[in-house]
């Protein structure tokens, strides 16, 4: 259970991108994150694991104080924590097996990882993580060789690789066009389904969020707008998330 109580972040300009926001989140759901550019939902997701640090208010999983945890309690939190992001964040030059053993870096050796020597299990681990996105195949092609949709499997796998618990996901498909798109939602809704991994992905149509998650939770302002199954937001609510002029587009 992530359990998310008056999180506010003011940024050092003075700007505050989350206001008061409080959650819970139990283990499993499939959440989707909506909202306006602007509204804080890259803000929120980098909060969680601390990548910003929050300006007020308690992020706690599992029972443990995120917000309150040593350098060494956040290393550990973070390993159980899967992160994806929309530009991949690939080492585009190094091969894809390379880039998918990078996701145990908080679990082996750091001397490994400086010589890039990866243990063989951590190898067989890599080949398996691969193979559950369907691009083993492609273990030995530079990352800079796949598309977009083949790419971000390889972030998926990346994540994979900690065995993670909780997924954090930026708009993970918002740089795909929408038939891959789907291939990769699909992937995280079987990482949910198969492995109970709990996704909380911010995504940029609504028709996705429908598609594939449990549970919308909509920010505007750095507020929450709304919080429900997708079903319950009809064209009111759609406009009270988007604005009055906000036209829905579905993607197939
Ligand atoms: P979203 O992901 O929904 O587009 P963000 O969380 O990225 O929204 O940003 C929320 C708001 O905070 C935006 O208005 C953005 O300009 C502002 N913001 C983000 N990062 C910073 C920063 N480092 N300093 C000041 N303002 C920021
Ligand atoms: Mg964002």
């Amino acid at each position: 259970m992530l359990v998310i109580e008056n999180l506010t972040k003011v940024y050092d300009n003075g700007f505050r991108a989350l206001n008061n926001l409080s959650l819970e989140i139990p283990d499993g759901q499939f959440v989707a994150i909506i909202g306006l550019s602007g509204s804080g939902k890259s803000t929120l997701l980098r909060c969680i694991n601390r990548l910003i640090e929050p300006t007020e208010g308690r992020i706690i999983w599992n029972g443990l104080d995120i917000t309150a945890a040593t350098d060494d309690e956040l290393r550990a939190i973070r390993r159980r924590i899967g992160m994806i992001f929309q530009q991949f964040n690939l080492v585009k030059r190094s091969s894809v097996l390379t880039n998918v053993m990078s996701g145990r870096l908080g679990y082996v050796n750091p001397v490994y990882s400086l010589l890039n020597y990866f243990p063989g299990k951590e190898r067989e681990r890599a080949m398996a993580a691969l193979e559950r996105v369907g691009i083993a195949d492609k273990a030995t092609n530079r990352a800079s060789a796949l598309s977009g949709g083949q790419q971000q499997r390889v972030g998926i796998a990346r994540a994979l690789m900690q065995d993670p618990e909780l997924m954090l996901a930026d708009e993970p498909v918002a740089s795909l066009d929408p038939a891959t798109s789907h291939s990769v939602m699909k992937y995280l809704q079987l990482l949910n389904e198969e492995d109970g991994i709990t996704i909380l992905c911010s995504l940029h149509f609504l028709s996705l969020a429908r598609a594939y998650s449990d549970r919308v939770i909509a920010l505007k302002d750095g507020q929450l707008e709304f919080d429900g199954p997708p079903q319950d937001i009809d064209e009111d609510r759609f406009k009270m998330i988007y604005g009055e002029d906000a036209v829905q587009v579905e993607i197939h």
